[in-house]
């Protein structure tokens, strides 16, 4: 596509989205090509006024409105004292549609993985222990079943253990979710039931 330079262009910046496979390529970009002006104006303007807008709420690291409150932490009908630890923003959304959860969340931004030089510090673990030390009667684990999902619980639950309060309750969920899974692919139902019949860790 040698003489069409707008269009290598896009297809250039389209290649660099994540998770969008290559053989999706052409037709993003087909998609794209036969929006109007209106409708394209309106995409790059909810991605420019996202990228202005958005923060990180510096208790629960979910994205909030820059001048908002979060909507989490916040809320009256929560319990603050019940902290829902993930690795993904993603997950509150999952955790949020299955219901039933009445706590608040923690997102840490992914797991420990030594082998992607993913330490302790590259996540918010030390921002988590000091939210615990504040009066946290329990913590929740709703981090994928894989070994890095497992050895980031053991590690938090250790520095919570060791370091801050020994009576904590802590949980994690309940098996049945496919073990090397994350939470991302289930169903509502499955989240639903997992977090309802947690155990203990
Ligand atoms: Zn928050």
């Amino acid at each position: 596509m040698e003489n069409v330079p707008h269009l290598t262009a896009l297809l250039k910046q389209l290649q660099q989205v994540p998770y969008l496979a290559s053989k999706n390529l052409y037709r993003v970009a087909q998609y794209f090509l036969d929006l109007d002006a209106q409708r394209t104006d309106q995409f790059c303007k909810a991605l420019r006024e996202v990228k202005e807008h958005l923060v990180k709420c510096p208790t629960c690291w979910v994205w909030k409105e820059r001048d908002n409150a979060c909507s989490f932490c916040s809320s009256t009908r929560r319990d603050k004292k019940i902290v829902c630890v993930v690795e993904t923003w993603q997950d509150v959304v999952i955790i949020e549609k299955a219901g039933g959860y009445h706590g608040v969340y923690h997102v840490l931004g992914g797991a420990i993985c030594p082998l992607e030089g993913v330490g302790p510090d590259s996540l918010t673990i030390t921002p988590l222990i000091d939210r615990v030390a504040q009066g946290c009667t329990e913590i929740i684990f709703a981090l994928s079943q894989t070994p890095e999902g497992e050895a980031t619980a053991s590690y938090i639950a250790s520095k919570v253990v060791q370091g801050i309060n020994k009576d904590i309750k802590i949980s994690c969920l309940a098996r049945g979710l496919p073990v090397g899974a994350s939470l991302e692919i289930m169903d509502r139902l499955t989240v639903f039931k997992a977090l309802a019949e947690r155990r203990p860790f």
